[in-house]
């Protein structure tokens, strides 16, 4: 026992809260998993271009103040910031919430990344996912469940094949035969 352990041995490695301060939490012990998610989802919660996120076992948290919850994905009821979602098993936190900044954690993988903005460079040594990476821990990393997220995954569907043959080969045959298809031009 150190002298910075609670009576219930809970170790805080670090801490975090929102913006206003009614929300706090800390987190005991390193992450299981540290990455970026470009999902439509993600970027909607968030009005941000991705979310960087970081999952602990749900028992390595504890929280003090009042949250309200969207479908899993929590925030301060008082400043709206976006905090955690939290399941049985996985305390996935939204890395900015964190109070130290930088955080130290280097994201292992990118998601979503059909979704990255075109600004934004592939990080380097990182597992590059076109959609959810996997095998996927987290539940809301699945797969974008919004219905925003869906039409959008329809409606991209041909564009993103259309894009991957951009790359590196002449377009392929197919790629032609979609681009006649296309009512969209
Ligand atoms: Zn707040
Ligand atoms: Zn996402």
């Amino acid at each position: 026992m150190t002298a910075d352990t609670n009576e219930d041995g809970f170790v805080a490695t670090r801490f975090g809260g929102c913006r206003c301060g009614a929300v706090r939490y800390e987190l005991r012990g390193e992450p299981s998993v540290v990455g970026l998610c470009h999902c439509t989802d993600c970027r909607k919660e968030t009005g941000s271009a991705f979310l960087a996120y970081a999952d602990w076992p749900r028992n390595a948290i504890r929280i003090a103040g009042e949250f309200s919850t969207f479908q899993a994905r929590s925030f301060c009821s008082v400043c709206g910031s976006r905090l955690f979602h939290l399941s049985e098993e996985h305390a996935e936190i939204c890395v900015g919430s964190l109070d130290d900044a930088p955080t130290g954690l280097r994201p292992a993988r990118e998601g979503w990344i059909i979704r990255r903005e075109h600004w934004l460079n592939p990080l380097e040594d990182t597992l590059q996912a076109e959609t959810d990476p996997e095998p996927s821990t987290v539940e809301q990393h699945a797969g974008e469940t919004s219905e925003i997220g869906m039409i959008k995954r329809k409606l991209q569907e041909t564009a993103v094949r259309a894009h991957s043959t951009d790359q590196s080969k002449p377009p392929a045959v197919e790629g032609e035969r979609r681009k006649q298809n296309r009512a969209d031009g």
